[in-house]
C-alpha cells in the first residue's frame, strides 16, 4: 500500500484525538507526516558559566548539586527546589509535580541543566530544565532538535515520536529512484532521508536528507507540470477576441505611455486570446513594472467582446485597491465595464445579490480574493481569469474554474524574481512574458541603514516628506507588545511618533488581526490621502500601490528576510518623485549589517534572494526558508537550484 493511503491512526500511539489534532496540520496519512518538515532545528548550546547568564537566555549550565533540596507539597502539587553551583556562582532549579527527584539530585553530584533563564524574587532560576549527565551532554551538543509548526494539543517531541513509530512499524519504504542514480549522486535512500529529516544526528546527514527529499519533490512537481503542459497546449477555446479598438483607445488616453515591455506583453496576450486556443500565460515582472495595467487592458478587451473576466488577488486589501482603480478608470475612460468586488467580508443579502449578478451577467468585471473563487461562484460566460501576485496558479483552482463551463483564458501575474531559465522550468505549462522594464520616469529609490539612536533624524526627514505633500509607511514586525521587548509593535508605536510630532502627524494603524472591513477602510483612506502616515505590519507587503508614498521606514529590519524587505521597499518609488527607504537595524549595527547592506546596494530581486542565502550559509538551520512561492514543502528553488536541475535531467531521461 502507498504511504498516502495509510492513515495516521494505524500508527501506534495515535488515537482519534491525536489524529484530529494532526488533521489540523493537514497531516492525515503517514506520507503527510513524513513530509511534515520541521520549520527549523534547535541546537543545544555550549555550557555557560553561571555568572554570565541573562534573563531569557536559553542555556546549558554545568553545576554541582548543593545540599539544600526543598520540597513543598500542596495537594497533588509538588514543587521541588534546590541550587547548583559552578566556579562562578549558584543557580536555583525548580521542578513541578515530580516527587522522585530527591534521589536523583543527590548533593555533590554533577549535572548539565538546560532551560530558559527566568527571574524570581530578583534571582535567576531554571524551571523544569532538561538535565543530563555531563558525559551524555557531549552527544546532545552534536544533535539537532526539530522545531515544527504546531497547533494546540501537540508538541515537536510528540511529532518526532510518531515519526519514530512509523520508522519502527513500517520502514523501510520502497524507493523508486534508479539505484545507479542514487549511488552516483551520493543520495540517501528514501527511508534514511525521512529518518534524518525528523531525527537528525548531525548537520551533514540533515542536509543530505533535505537534498534527497527536495529531489523527489521536484521530480513529482515536474511530472505534474508535464501533464498540465500537455493538457494546456491542446485546450481549444471558443472565446475568440478580435476587437481591440476600445482598449487601444484606453491605452492612448492614459496619462503615461505604456513601456515597451507592457506593449509587447499585451501584444502576446492579444495573439493568445484571438487564436482559438485557451491562453495559459504568466507575466513575470519585478515590483512596480506595471502588471496591473496589462491585466486591465485584457479585461477591457474581453468584456467589450461580451464576456466576463475575473481577477483574483491574495488579500482583501489588494482586491479592493484593484477594484477602486478599475472603477475610476471605467468612469474616466468610458470602458463600459460593470465591475463588482467580491471578498470574504461581503456576506448575506449583499453577497447573494452579487452572486446573482455574476450569474446573470449584470456584472462583467469581477474582482475578488482567491478564497472566494474556491467557493461556488457561477459565471454566465467567464472568458478570462487573472490571478495577481499568486506565485503559482493552483491546479485545483484551475480545474474548479474550468468546471464552471467553457474553458476560460488564464493569465497569471507574478513578481517572484527568478531568471528566465528557471521560470521556463517551473512554468513549463505556461507561456511566459517577461516585463523587465520599469516605467521611464522612475527614479531609483535611495536606501539607508541606521540604528535606533538615529530615529529622530528619520522622523525629521519624515516630517519634511509630509510637508512636501507626500505620504509614508512605517513598518513594525509585531502587532502588540510581546515577550521580546526589543521588537517594535504597531499598537504602541504611535506613542513614539506623538512624542516627536505632538499631534502634527496624521497617521493610522494597520495589521493582520484587524477586521477585513477595517483594513479596507484604512487602506482606501490612505490611498485617498486622508492621512499621511500608515503604521503597519507586513500585511501591506504584497502589491499595495499608493504612488504618492515616497518614504518607507522599516523598524527592526534585521528581523525580516531580504525578500520581504525587497517587497516592502517596492511600496515606494511608484510615482515620479524621488523615494526613500530607511532600514532601522534594531541591533544597532547599522551600516555594518551585511545583510541589510545587500539591499542598500541592489534592487535586483533575484540577486537579493541569492545573497540572502549565501550570507546565511548552508549550515544555518534556524531559518530554513519555506518557499511559499511554489508550495514546496522542502525544496527551495533558489537554495536547491542544482537539485532542481538534476531532477529535470532525471525526468527527461527516465520520465
Ligand atoms: P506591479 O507590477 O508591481 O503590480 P503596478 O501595476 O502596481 O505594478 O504599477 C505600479 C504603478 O505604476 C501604478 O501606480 C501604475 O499606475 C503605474 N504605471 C503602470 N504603468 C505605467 C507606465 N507605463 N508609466 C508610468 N506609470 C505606470
Ligand atoms: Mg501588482
Amino acid at each position: 500500500m502507498h504511504l498516502s493511503e495509510v492513515s495516521t491512526k494505524q500508527i501506534k500511539g495515535i488515537g482519534d484525538k491525536t489524529a484530529a489534532v494532526l488533521k489540523k496540520l493537514s497531516i492525515e496519512s503517514v506520507e503527510d507526516l513524513l513530509w511534515y518538515a520541521p520549520r527549523s532545528y534547535l541546537k543545544y548550546p555550549e555550557i555557560t558559566k553561571i555568572n554570565t547568564l541573562k534573563e531569557g537566555d536559553i542555556v546549558a549550565v554545568k553545576g554541582v548539586v548543593d545540599p539544600n533540596f526543598y520540597e513543598k507539597k500542596g495537594g497533588k502539587m509538588v514543587v521541588s527546589t534546590f541550587s547548583v553551583h559552578d566556579d562562578t556562582g549558584t543557580l536555583r532549579m525548580v521542578f513541578f509535580r515530580q516527587s522522585y527527584l530527591r534521589s536523583i539530585f543527590y548533593p555533590g553530584k554533577n549535572f548539565v541543566f538546560y532551560g530558559t533563564v527566568r527571574t524570581n524574587n530578583g534571582k535567576f532560576e531554571l524551571q523544569m530544565p532538561e538535565y543530563y549527565k555531563p558525559e551524555d551532554y557531549g552527544a546532545k551538543l552534536k544533535s539537532l532538535q526539530p522545531v515544527y509548526a504546531l497547533t494546540k494539543g501537540i508538541t515537536s517531541k510528540a511529532i518526532q515520536k510518531y515519526v519514530q513509530a512509523v520508522i519502527d512499524e513500517i520502514f523501510p519504504v520502497s524507493d523508486t529512484l534508479d539505484p545507479d542514480f542514487i549511488r552516483s549522486n551520493d543520495f540517501l535512500s528514501l527511508s534514511d532521508a525521512y529518518r534524518y529529516l525528523h531525527l537528525p544526528v548531525d548537520t551533514d546527514l540533515l542536509q543530505k536528507a533535505r537534498r534527497r527529499l527536495a529531489f523527489d519533490e521536484f521530480l513529482r512537481f515536474l511530472t505534474k507540470i508535464e501533464e498540465s503542459r500537455e493538457e494546456n497546449t491542446s485546450l481549444s477555446s471558443d472565446f475568440i477576441i478580435r476587437d481591440y479598438e476600445l482598449c487601444d483607445r484606453y491605452a492612448k488616453s492614459l496619462p503615461f505611455e505604456l513601456t515597451n515591455a507592457q506593449k509587447n506583453t499585451f501584444e502576446e496576450i492579444k495573439e493568445d486570446i484571438s487564436s482559438g486556443f485557451a491562453m495559459r500565460r504568466l507575466i513575470q515582472g519585478d515590483v512596480g513594472s506595471g502588471k496591473t495595467m496589462v491585466a486591465f487592458l485584457s479585461m477591457v478587451a474581453v468584456c467589450n467582446a461580451g464576456y466576463q473576466s475575473a481577477m483574483m488577488a491574495p488579500t482583501e486589501v489588494l482586491a479592493t485597491q484593484h477594484y477602486e482603480k478599475l472603477i475610476k478608470d471605467n468612469e474616466t475612460y468610458h470602458l463600459n465595464l460593470k465591475p463588482v468586488l467580491l471578498t470574504g467580508s461581503v456576506t448575506g443579502a449583499k453577497k447573494r445579490e452579487i452572486l446573482k449578478g455574476i450569474e446573470d451577467g449584470t456584472y462583467n468585471a469581477v474582482i475578488g480574493t482567491h478564497a472566494i473563487f474556491q467557493e461556488k461562484v457561477v459565471f454566465q460566460n467567464l472568458a478570462l481569469v487573472i490571478t495577481d501576485e499568486q506565485h503559482r496558479f493552483g491546479v485545483k483552482q484551475r480545474d474548479a474554474l474550468s468546471e464552471k463551463g467553457r474553458i476560460p483564458h488564464v493569465l497569471v501575474l507574478s513578481a517572484t524574481p527568478i531568471p528566465r531559465t528557471l521560470s521556463l522550468t517551473l512554468y513549463a505549462d505556461l507561456k511566459v512574458s517577461v516585463m523587465d522594464e520599469l516605467p521611464e520616469k522612475r527614479i531609483p529609490i535611495k536606501s539607508c541603514i541606521i540604528g535606533p539612536n538615529m530615529r529622530a533624524t528619520a522622523y525629521k526627514f519624515l516630517g519634511e516628506e509630509i510637508a512636501k505633500g507626500h505620504q509614508a509607511y512605517i513598518i513594525c514586525p509585531m502587532v502588540e507588545e510581546n515577550e521580546d521587548v526589543s521588537l517594535e509593535n504597531v499598537t504602541d508605536y504611535p506613542k513614539k511618533l506623538e512624542a516627536y510630532f505632538h499631534g502634527g502627524l496624521k497617521y493610522a494603524v494597520l495589521h493582520g488581526r484587524m477586521k477585513a472591513a477595517d483594513k479596507e477602510r484604512i487602506m482606501t483612506a490612505f490611498a485617498r490621502k486622508e492621512f499621511d502616515c500608515l503604521i503597519s505590519t507586513t500585511v501591506i507587503e504584497v502589491g499595495i500601490d499608493v504612488p504618492n508614498s515616497t518614504l518607507i521606514i522599516i523598524e527592526n529590519a534585521e528581523r525580516f528576510g531580504l525578500a520581504t524587505l525587497h517587497q516592502l521597499r517596492g511600496r515606494v518609488g511608484r510615482g515620479d518623485a524621488q523615494s526613500f527607504c530607511v532600514f532601522i537595524d534594531g541591533t544597532g549595527k547599522g551600516e555594518q549589517n551585511e545583510r541589510l547592506k545587500v539591499l542598500k546596494n541592489s534592487t535586483d530581486g533575484f540577486f537579493i534572494a541569492k545573497e540572502d542565502l549565501r550570507l546565511r550559509g548552508p549550515g544555518d538551520l534556524t531559518g530554513i526558508r519555506q518557499s511559499g512561492d511554489m508550495n514546496f514543502k522542502i525544496g527551495d528553488i533558489i537554495n536547491d537550484y542544482d537539485v532542481l536541475m538534476l531532477a529535470k535531467e532525471y525526468f527527461e531521461n527516465h520520465g
